[in-house]
């Protein structure tokens, strides 16, 4: 049913970092992503509050980077992880991200490789995650481990 990985992506502290304008994915985040989507196959998952009330907004800015295959970013968005007041815990990120996204593989019934790249600290996550750093986001620095994540048999 899903014969590519999955990133199970946040976007505030990853594509924008802190300090950064707040609206405007960072150029040197999107580059470190595009290296990433063109050395895999790999599907996003959208697991940031983005999902929640400015997906049309951020699919509108993933719609413009390109990738050399000619696809676009936003052409790798494949879904949003659930939301739901039984998967809140309390709203506090660390807890209910991990059950967001266990929802979404079990809804999916997905059994293949993945990777969560989310700033925040993470509690009990089904997958290797690759956190950033809150005033940096993603970086060259990250690309390797993942598309070593992503591409683990
Ligand atoms: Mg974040």
């Amino acid at each position: 049913m899903f014969p590519f990985p999955i990133i199970f992506l946040d976007i505030d502290g990853v594509l924008i970092p802190y300090g950064k304008d707040s609206r405007t994915l960072h150029a040197p985040c999107l580059a470190a992503l595009v290296s990433i989507l063109s050395q895999t196959s790999a599907r996003i998952v959208v697991s940031s509050s983005w999902r929640l009330y400015d997906m049309p907004e951020l699919m509108a800015m993933f719609r413009v980077v390109m990738l050399p295959t000619g696809e676009t970013i936003a052409d790798r968005v494949i879904g949003t992880t659930p939301w739901s007041d039984q998967l809140l815990d309390d709203n506090i990120v660390s807890r209910c991200r991990p059950k967001e996204i266990r929802a979404w593989v079990d809804e999916h019934q997905f059994t293949g490789t993945a990777v969560i790249i989310d700033d925040e600290t993470l509690h009990g996550v089904p997958y290797p995650h690759v956190k950033t750093q809150l005033y940096t986001g993603l970086t060259e620095d990250h690309v390797a481990s993942i598309v070593r994540y992503l591409t683990k048999e």
